[in-house]
């Protein structure tokens, strides 16, 4: 059996009690970076041994897990943070698991789009989860394809490019379609700035990006 468990987005007390349950319960834990994982674990007195499985080396190690999961092992997949396998290493052991044959189950937990979306105040009825743009080729063309899209749209984006992502945004989106940019959720300092791109790119001009960022964009009104 491999559980996929969804760890904190910042804020630690956000995981559920099945979760640190089956933390402790499994033979391993995966996890996409050790040292950011072991903050976790120790908070919640976590003796699993623990292995690093990421982007880098995913590709050479699913083999042996696949192993270790037919011989019975019980194997919980986490990441840095929140849900594994969106926009994070897992959908290759999902998929490989599942070839082999092997149960696979995803706990409900943190994931940075649900509370962002939820919170934005734009329609969350319908949603399209874009993840991160690709950082250079290829981005007027994905734009080009959302901006006739009717439902709301959900990035994900690295600060350093917020400020581009609007500017590119502006002429295919219009000027008055609404966006959320929510910042830090769950942290010290989360911040939600809810108005048009345009009006979003005057306040990132004025207060510098910085943290982790969810873009919520309205869709085209019929
Ligand atoms: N697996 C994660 C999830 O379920 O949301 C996403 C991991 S992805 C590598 C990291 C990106 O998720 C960040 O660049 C940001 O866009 C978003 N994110 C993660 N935590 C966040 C937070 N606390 N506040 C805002 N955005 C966050």
């Amino acid at each position: 059996m491999i559980y996929i468990i969804p760890t904190p987005i910042g804020n630690l007390e956000d995981i559920t009690l099945r979760a640190i349950r089956l933390l402790k319960e499994s033979d391993l834990i995966l996890a996409e970076d050790t040292r950011v994982s072991r903050v976790l674990i120790h908070h919640y007195g976590i003796t699993t041994p623990m292995k690093s499985f990421h982007m880098h080396n995913e590709h050479s190690k699913v083999g042996q897990i696949i192993d270790q999961l037919k011989g019975g092992k019980t194997i919980a997949l986490i990441s840095d943070a929140g849900t594994p396998g969106i926009a994070d290493p897992g959908f290759l052991l999902v998929r490989e698991a599942l070839e082999a044959g092997i149960e696979v189950q995803c706990l409900p937990g943190p994931t940075a789009l649900i509370p962002a979306l939820v919170q934005s105040g734009i329609p969350c009825d319908r949603f399209i989860f874009e993840g991160f743009l690709p950082p250079k080729k290829g981005r007027q063309t994905r734009f080009l394809t959302l901006a006739d899209e009717e439902r709301t749209l959900v990035f994900y984006e690295s600060p350093h490019r917020i400020l581009k992502t609007l500017l590119q945004m502006l002429p295919l989106f219009g000027e008055h379609r609404k966006i959320a940019v929510i910042r830090e959720l769950t942290k010290k300092f989360e911040t939600t700035f809810r108005g048009s791109i345009k009006e979003s790119i005057s306040y990132f001009e004025a207060h510098a990006p910085k943290g982790e960022f969810v873009l919520i964009v309205e869709g085209k009104k019929i």
